[in-house]
């Protein structure tokens, strides 16, 4: 007899597990069926554990500019083993983390692989094994997604890796190649060079960061080569050789071809949905893409499914998912939640210097029409940055000059990723100019420069 539930939500990762837990808040009786690990990617094998690295590599850094602010040490070294392991760790204890926060909200937690199975129907089995049938009126799927593997370039373990392996390296590599500078491959090749690797980031398209505004990702090429990280934009990778104990990559840049030689090579070139052996065959739910097909409330094709998450395509981010998740969860409660709108998404990217942007870049903003007003202020010009002995990178706004509406602001340098969030609110409460210009922000902080990116954007900016 299969077991009843109001939801069920497949896959434990940030759009799942905050479905889950928002469902059983209004009182919906929840199931959630996770396959390897609660928390999904994000926490196990993504945002988390890089973050872990991250924190290290910058302590790295720091310790090898001790200099500059008064200090000396010798001797520093680190041990590999324990940064990794300190990583995982703390990828462990926000897993269990979230299945403290199941339990304490009821929700019913299988360990499986669920599969559609029929209207309202889910089969729940382990290595094969039937583990259960459920039956539930609304089943979201969060099934998330994966690395995408290019034909030549698949990760092996060993030479080749996928983010999987390189958040689990078996050594650290003293010569590097990442493939793909998105988010991702920036964060990675950020994390090996302040680690003291010898890295070579490789891009296809003609910039670093393609998704950022151009003016970022041209600070950003520049930032990683002052740090001695070899960028390598307009690239073509025509293949891979893996030679005993090392890797080379040979790419072609303006019909020049060259091989680059390394010990490790990441492939992070891009995403593909988890859509495979869902039950999807026979329905009415859409696959574009690899990606399932929804509108603005997750709703797929087949009455009664939804999708949120990495599973239904770009952006690939852990708080689109949740976001996703809970839109979904309150529309079937019949809370009518507003769309999920994309543009009011932030992006961050955690290398060094961090990168952090919302809503539209400026060449985006004149393609979609508008008549635009610049703002741009640099971190040389505020005293907290100084202060802290981190002025590189600036921030940037973009206004509609029509009606002053803000329309996309951009960031590189220090503490970036935490202060999108004033634009973000910004944005959802679709402020102008004159609000942003009207608030007053904390002195000594690096916030003060988005203040005076506003300024600046109006012809009143003060301290440059
Ligand atoms: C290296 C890396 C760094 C990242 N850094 C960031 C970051 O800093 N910020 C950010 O916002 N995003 C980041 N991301 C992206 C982020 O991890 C994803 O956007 C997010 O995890 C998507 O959440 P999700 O719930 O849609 O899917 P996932 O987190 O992928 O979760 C899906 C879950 O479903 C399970 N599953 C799949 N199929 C089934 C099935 N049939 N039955 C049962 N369970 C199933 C999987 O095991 C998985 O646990 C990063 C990703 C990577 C790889």
């Amino acid at each position: 007899m299969a077991e009843q539930f109001d939801l069920v939500v497949v896959g434990g990762g940030p759009g799942g597990y905050v479905a889950a837990i928002r469902a059983a808040q209004l009182k919906m009786k929840v199931a959630l069926v996770e396959r390897e690990h609660l928390g999904g990617i994000c926490l196990n094998w993504g945002c988390i554990p890089t973050k872990a690295l991250l924190r290290a590599s910058e302590i790295n850094h720091l310790l090898h500019n001790l200099d500059a602010y008064g200090f000396a040490a010798d001797n520093i070294r680190y041990d590999f083993a324990k940064v990794v392991k300190r990583s995982r760790q703390v990828a462990g204890q926000l897993s269990s983390g979230v299945k403290g926060l199941l339990k304490k909200n009821k929700v019913t937690v299988f360990d499986g692989h669920g599969k559609l199975a029929g209207k309202g129907k889910l089969s729940v089995t382990k290595d094969n094994k039937p583990v259960a049938e459920i039956e539930a009126k609304h089943i979201i799927l969060a099934t998330g997604a994966r690395a995408r593997v290019i034909p030549g370039i698949e990760p092996d373990g060993k030479l080749i890796w996928s983010y999987r392996e390189a958040l689990a390296p078996d050594i650290m590599p003293k010569k590097l190649i990442v493939i793909g500078s998105g988010a991702i491959g920036s964060e990675f090749a950020s994390f090996f060079l302040n680690m003291g690797a010898e890295v070579t980031l490789i891009e296809a398209m003609d910039r670093v960061l393609p998704v950022e505004d151009a003016e970022v990702s041209a600070f950003v090429k520049k930032a990683f080569e002052k740090q001695k990280m070899k960028v390598i934009t307009g690239a073509k990778v025509q293949g891979v050789r893996k030679n005993g104990e090392g890797v080379s990559a040979i790419v072609e840049v303006d019909g020049k071809v060259q091989e680059l030689t390394a010990d490790r090579l990441i492939s992070a070139v891009g995403i593909v949905g988890n859509v495979e052996n869902l039950g999807l065959e026979g329905t009415k739910i859409k696959v574009e893409k690899t990606h399932i097909v929804t509108d603005e409330y997750g709703r797929t094709g087949e009455d009664g499914v939804y999708a949120i998450g990495d599973l239904t395509g770009a952006p690939w981010l852990a708080h689109k998912a949740s976001h996703e998740g809970i839109i979904v969860v309150e529309a079937i409660a019949g809370l009518h939640p507003h769309a999920m709108d994309v543009s009011n998404i932030p992006g961050c990217t955690y290398c060094r210097p961090q990168v952090a942007s919302v809503g539209l870049t400026e060449a985006k903003a004149k393609e979609a029409g508008y008549d635009v007003k610049v703002g741009r202020f640099p971190f040389i010009g505020n005293g907290k940055a100084i202060a802290m002995g981190e002025p590189e990178g600036f921030v940037k706004t973009v206004f509609d000059a029509k009606t002053g509406a803000l329309l996309g602001a951009h960031m590189v340098g220090p503490e970036v990723t935490e202060m999108i969030q004033g634009y973000t609110i910004a944005r959802t409460l679709e402020t102008t100019e004159a609000e942003l210009i009207h608030t007053v922000f904390p002195h000594p902080t690096v916030s003060e420069a988005m203040h005076e990116s506003v300024l600046d954007a109006y012809g009143r900016v003060i301290h440059i």
